[in-house]
């Protein structure tokens, strides 16, 4: 099964209760990727970097056997930077700086053998730039999943709802799923949402779980209690692609395999939380994984 994953390749700078970092590896389609990894033996990840990436970065990506042959590399440009500060309550966090730099004027260019990918997964990024790749595949994926944030509600909402109809499953929080529906209620925001196109929906509730909407059902899980949590950038990403890498693995896509992907999903985001950026994510072992994925069935087993 080939994947193909657009999404931002940054430089991030970090300040949390814990500590503070400099510049270090970031950006949506990083996440994403990295999480897949564990499920898909060569992801193949669509962006575009600055002449100031380091190929040490390359490096960490090339590791886990994840082809960047379709990231461009504008040399006399500088990599899209942001900047976040978490606040004691780690849900809520401030953007201090947005550099889009090499996102600006981003046009996405599909290498031949991306063309027959059977997972498409679409970071967060321009509803614009998230079309040109769907449509810059001759064919439909089997698949195509969608990040979005409200940045994108607030400025290009006609292009982002045409976007949003053109996909299977939207995968967003539950502050960006009441701002799309305008309701309070997560179960009436799923119905307004699935009526704009997807046929399912992914609700993330960061450290309370997720909920997943689609033919007329609906499946809640937990998020794993964490003991430390160091640094959630990137956890919604990780979630989707480990989401998107466990559903990739199935024979079918139904809801019963969305399921256990969202359980699979949230087992990659309490990783990624774990350190500092991408850090954790860069080598896992499979018994991790595997023990937590039993921590999790404990978690939620019981008998009446
Ligand atoms: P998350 O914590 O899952 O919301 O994702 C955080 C990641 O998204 C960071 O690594 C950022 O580099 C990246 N990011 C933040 N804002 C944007 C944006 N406007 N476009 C693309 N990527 C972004």
């Amino acid at each position: 099964m080939s994947l193909l994953i657009v999404g931002s390749v940054a430089f991030d700078a970090l300040e949390t209760p814990f500590g503070k970092t400099g510049k270090i590896l970031g950006g949506a389609g990083t996440f994403i990727a990295l999480s897949t990894s564990y499920f898909c033996l060569k992801p193949n990840v669509i962006s575009v970097v600055g002449g100031d990436f380091p190929k040490e970065y390359f490096d960490i990506l090339e590791k886990r056997n994840i082809d960047i042959s379709g990231i461009q590399i504008k040399k006399d440009e500088k990599t899209f930077f942001w900047y976040g500060k978490y606040h004691t309550n780690m849900n809520v966090r401030d953007t201090l700086i947005t550099e889009l730099n090499v996102l600006e004027n981003f046009k996405p260019e599909i290498p031949a053998s991306y063309q027959d990918t059977d997972f498409l997964i679409l970071g967060n990024l321009s509803p614009v730039v998230q079309r040109e790749v769907i449509e810059g595949l001759k064919k439909r994926p089997k698949l195509i999943a969608m990040d979005t944030m409200n940045f994108w509600m607030d400025i290009m909402w006609d292009e982002l709802m045409k976007t949003i109809s053109m996909v299977d499953i939207l995968v967003i929080n539950d502050d960006e799923a009441r701002q799309m529906s305008r309701e309070h209620s997560l179960v009436k925001a799923s119905e307004k949402i699935l009526k704009m196109g997807p046929k399912y929906l992914i609700i993330k509730k960061g450290e309370h779980g997720a909920l997943l909407f689609g033919e007329n059902k609906i499946f809640s899980t937990a998020a794993l209690p964490m003991a430390e949590v160091f640094d959630p950038t990137g956890a919604g990403d990780t979630f989707l692609g480990g989401f998107m890498g466990h559903l990739s693995k199935q024979k079918d896509i139904n809801f019963e395999n969305m399921k256990s992907s969202v359980v699979m999903a949230s087992v990659m985001a309490s990783f990624c939380v774990e350190k500092f950026g991408t850090k954790k994510l860069e080598n896992l072992e499979k018994n991790e994984i595997e023990n937590r994925i039993t921590k999790f069935k404990d978690l939620t087993h019981f008998k009446m």
